[in-house]
């Protein structure tokens, strides 16, 4: 994410598993073990432990839904899971909305909604693979963060926007809203057919019926349900093919707002970007790529999987940030809110690269203005981006110290085993969870340094670092 106005406040901001029906049919029903539990109603997130929810891992999500003019909504999400072992009931996360019925693996299931809880009894527990069905409807509700922000479903004039970092997907479809369960999606929205529906992966169908068209999209890799984005609205379409440094053919597609123009200077920047950082941090991880520019009232730019969303037409600057996320964030996906350094510092660190290669400040002497303008005092150092506890400060020091961790750790260890950490840790985590004790333990073995102490006082410890 990069904030785009000041709201916050820094620099930027499967397997379709064949359904198994539960009990005795079921393969592992014979297995000897403990008998049915509830799934838990929250991830322990350590920023959002009430996120999420524990005893499955998603595999596949599809959401069909039908805008209305008026705003509303009529849907349903199909969700394929796997039960890490017998559960007598299970919970998604879902905030407003109205839950018509639920099927689990084809049968009614019993249900309550408890705050954003919906949680969901089936007739008989689920064990390996399984299958839900919501139906539900209503008119959506963005979601207020802990820092004032708004996320989730965006209504616009002329239709909505989803932005949902961290937890706004529960606003529009029922998930397991934590970033360690990654699955993949098909979105397939109906809206008037006057209007343009974009999402994340490849269009796979478009289909008129009448005034009204329905637009699929496939999201074919693991996907956190933050970065999942569908928007709806009075958009011109474009799409080319780029290639990418290895020679691979990546569809382009980028919806502009008709009032924005045609964006034709950012929309030609994105092929050049990407194959720019490709050439830094590897190959691209994804099948598709493109922009979503519309007039948001967020303030900020998002790096929706693929193809990321900006309030209004992007800079370089924001452009170079949200597509360093693709492979920062996107593809290595931190398990926890806790290690957002992971996301930002890197995606900042990025803007710096791309700023010293294009004929302004090395990035040391971007750090050392950083450094020297910030004394003791100053909000920069408080607290350290990876020892967060609370949840407004999540796009706070993540930023600009996880770029100045990242320049320290370059002077330490040195340009080419500095870039060797990147590639390998986008490499080695390709479409994966990721850990900042992870990233320490990289570090240290491609440098063959002892590194704790340096992350430590970057990462770790509410003060200015001395000595830089
Ligand atoms: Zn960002």
């Amino acid at each position: 994410m990069a904030a785009i106005s000041s709201l916050k406040g820094m620099v930027c901001a499967a397997v379709t598993a064949a359904v198994v029906v539960g009990g005795a049919a079921g393969p592992l029903a014979a297995a000897p073990g403990p008998g049915p539990v509830p799934g838990s109603t929250g991830s322990g997130d350590s920023l959002f432990p009430q996120a999420g929810n524990g005893g499955y891992d998603a595999q596949r999500y599809r959401v069909v839904l039908d805008y209305r003019r008026d705003g509303s909504i009529s849907a349903s999400t199909r969700l394929t899971a796997r039960a890490r072992h017998p559960l007598s009931s299970f919970s998604l996360d879902l905030e407003g909305l109205r839950v018509e019925r639920v099927r689990v693996d084809g049968r009614e299931a019993t249900f309550r909604r408890h705050g954003h809880e919906l949680v969901i009894t089936p007739v008989r527990p689920v064990r390996g693979a399984f299958a839900a069905r919501v139906a539900y409807h209503g008119t959506p509700h963005s979601h207020t963060d802990p820092d004032g922000s708004s996320e989730g479903w965006i209504a616009t004039a002329d239709g909505a926007t989803t932005v949902n970092e961290p937890v706004g997907a529960m606003t529009w479809f029922p998930d397991n809203d934590t970033p360690r369960d990654k699955a993949r999606y098909t979105f397939a929205v109906t809206a008037p057919s006057r209007r343009a529906v974009v999402a994340n992966g490849i269009l796979v169908d478009r289909s008129r019926h009448g005034a009204r068209t329905t637009w699929t999209w496939r999201q074919g890799e693991p996907m956190a349900s933050y970065l999942a984005m569908i928007s709806i609205g009075d958009y011109r379409v474009f799409r080319s093919t780029m290639r990418t440094v290895a020679g691979r053919r990546l569809p382009v597609w980028s919806f502009v707002e008709r009032s924005l123009g045609p964006q034709r200077g950012a929309r030609h920047l994105v092929p050049r970007i990407v194959r720019w950082e490709e050439r830094r941090f590897g190959a691209y991880p994804f099948d598709s790529t493109g922009m979503v520019a519309h007039e948001l009232s967020v303030g900020y730019a998002l790096e929706t999987q693929d193809r990321p969303v900006y309030p209004g037409g992007p800079g370089v600057g924001v452009l170079v940030h949200e597509l360093a996320h693709q492979w920062y964030g996107d593809s290595v996906t931190p398990r926890d809110w806790g290690d957002i350094w992971l996301n930002e510092g890197f995606a900042t660190y990025a803007e710096w690269l791309w700023t010293a290669a294009h004929g302004g400040d090395s990035t040391r002497a971007t750090f050392r203005a950083l450094y020297r303008q910030n004394g003791p005092k100053s909000d920069l150092w408080k607290p350290a981006p990876a020892a967060l506890s609370d949840p407004a400060d999540l796009f706070g020091p993540a930023y600009l110290r996880g770029a100045m961790t990242l320049q320290v750790l370059r002077q330490r260890v040195g340009t080419d085993h500095f870039f060797d950490i990147l590639r390998s840790w986008a490499r080695l985590r390709r479409h994966g969870g990721a850990s900042t004790h992870g990233f320490i333990g990289l570090s240290e073995r491609i440098s063959g340094d002892r590194l704790h102490r340096m992350f430590r006082r970057w990462l770790y410890t509410p003060a200015r670092p001395r000595g830089y």
